[in-house]
């Protein structure tokens, strides 16, 4: 089964409040300050909220707060923090690691001799539950292209079962690239301009 993580940055809570009129349960932010308002806005419908973008340690309590989900764990630092930040009154908070499958030093995450390592520190840690791994592909135009990124996220996922990691979650695949992604074994996709059309604004950017 896929998990359709409906990508809603730059969409105003209006937006959200229809899709999940609409049957959509999962949502998807990386803007923390636009996120906090729309969480508190929508308070009354039970939703999971999944944090996708780039987190700085700063941030990290507000996001342990009030998220169900981190995708995008990529050090040992940020994984703390979380841990730290998440109230013993909710349960542990989920997170993906990420990794680096595209070789782009924009992108965040580990590389794949360092998943197994990443994953031992944060199994450790009270506050979170280790759920899988995260992945973003660079741009490529031919399924081929993507599918040979992806293929090292469902790789890494067999280290940690080799390594003894129950893993359940390959969080990959965005709008352009969720069919290569699926036929790599993704269990949750994170789409966003294949449901709204194109972002206005600055999450445009992202
Ligand atoms: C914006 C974003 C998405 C969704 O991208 P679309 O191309 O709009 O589907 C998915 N994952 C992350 C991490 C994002 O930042």
């Amino acid at each position: 089964m896929v998990t359709l993580v409906v990508v809603t940055k730059a969409q105003p809570a209006e937006m959200i409040r229809a899709a999940h009129s609409a049957g959509c349960k999962d949502f998807g932010e990386n803007y923390v300050q636009e996120a906090v308002a729309k969480i508190a806005a929508l308070g009354d419908l039970a939703l999971t909220w999944h944090f996708i973008g780039r987190l700085q340690s700063n941030k990290a309590r507000e996001v342990a707060e009030r998220f169900d989900w981190v995708h995008g764990v990529g050090t040992v630092r940020l994984a703390h923090a979380l841990s730290k930040g998440r109230p013993t009154t909710l349960p542990p908070l989920n997170v993906c690691l990420q990794m680096n499958i595209s070789g782009e030093a924009s992108k965040g995450g580990v590389r794949a001799g360092e998943v197994v390592a990443l994953a031992r520190e944060v199994a450790g840690l009270p506050g979170l539950r280790l759920r899988g791994l995260m992945g973003m592909a660079s741009y490529s135009d031919n399924v081929e292209g993507q599918r040979a990124q992806f293929v090292q996220v469902r790789q890494g996922a067999q280290a940690l079962r080799v390594a003894g990691f129950e893993v359940d979650t390959l969080s990959m695949g965005m709008s352009a690239d969720l069919e290569a992604a699926i036929a790599e074994g993704a269990t949750m996709v994170r789409i966003g301009t294949a449901i709204f059309g194109e972002r206005q604004g600055k999450a445009a950017a992202a």
